[in-house]
């Protein structure tokens, strides 16, 4: 493009961009059920940590990026990474029960069993950050009706996924691949649950991070957490 033709184009771009923005608003005014008022979200949910490197690396992007999510944590890994767990409460983010042992045979065992280890957890999130914990996650996930049922008796709102990255899915995947995987598995949903995780193993996660927000804000989503 010549120099000459740039103010021209730039005044253009300013207008057009306006015009964008009352527009919108209108349709959002005179319609609510359609176009930019159907409004997509997305929620970033973190496994298995806190790690030293990997959690903090994406808490560093997550304040870079004005996001919040939700770390479901495993107590057990707590010890020496106390001002990381701090960190997560501190910076706004939602910290959930995973397990305190993460330990499938020892924590299905019973309902016993299960009450003892969330319990657990729950103590230690509640000695280091003061929050007391409202959302759960089944290690290794699936439906567990009567689990369930106790622990939403107990307060507990128990959180799913129906979006992967595919950092425990994929061996060896890069951070493309969890990028496109991202993109793969959340493709047509309203409302996003993606699941990551933020143990010390998944350089990756935290790598594909800023991609896969870029993503969601590109395709008009909206940030929450738990
Ligand atoms: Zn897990």
């Amino acid at each position: 493009m010549q120099r000459k033709f740039l103010p021209v184009t730039l005044v253009l771009v300013v207008l057009l961009a306006m015009l964008a923005v009352l527009g919108l608003k209108n349709a959002a005014d005179v319609s609510p059920t359609i176009g930019i008022a159907e409004s997509k979200e997305v929620y970033l949910t973190f496994d298995d940590g806190p790690s030293t490197v990997v959690t903090n690396r994406i808490l560093d992007t997550l304040k870079e990026e004005g996001v919040k999510a939700t770390f479901f944590i495993v107590s057990d890994r707590v010890e020496g990474r106390e001002k990381t767990l701090k960190r997560i409460a501190e910076e706004g983010h939602t910290v959930g029960v995973h397990s305190a042992s993460h330990d499938y045979a020892k924590i299905y065992a019973s309902e016993k069993t299960l009450l003892a280890d969330v319990e657990k957890c729950a103590a230690v999130i509640r000695k280091q950050t003061g929050i007391v914990p409202k959302v759960y996650r089944f290690p290794g996930g699936g439906a567990h009706k009567q689990y369930t049922k106790l622990l939403t008796e107990r307060g507990y709102t128990v959180v799913s996924w129906n979006a992967v990255c595919g950092d425990e899915e994929i061996r060896g995947a890069d951070s493309q691949r969890l990028y496109e995987e991202t993109v793969k598995t959340s493709g047509g949903k309203k409302s996003v649950v993606l699941l990551l995780h933020d143990s010390a193993n998944h350089k990756q996660t935290a790598e594909a991070l800023p991609r896969i927000i870029a993503y969601y804000k590109t395709n008009g989503y909206t940030f929450k957490q738990f």
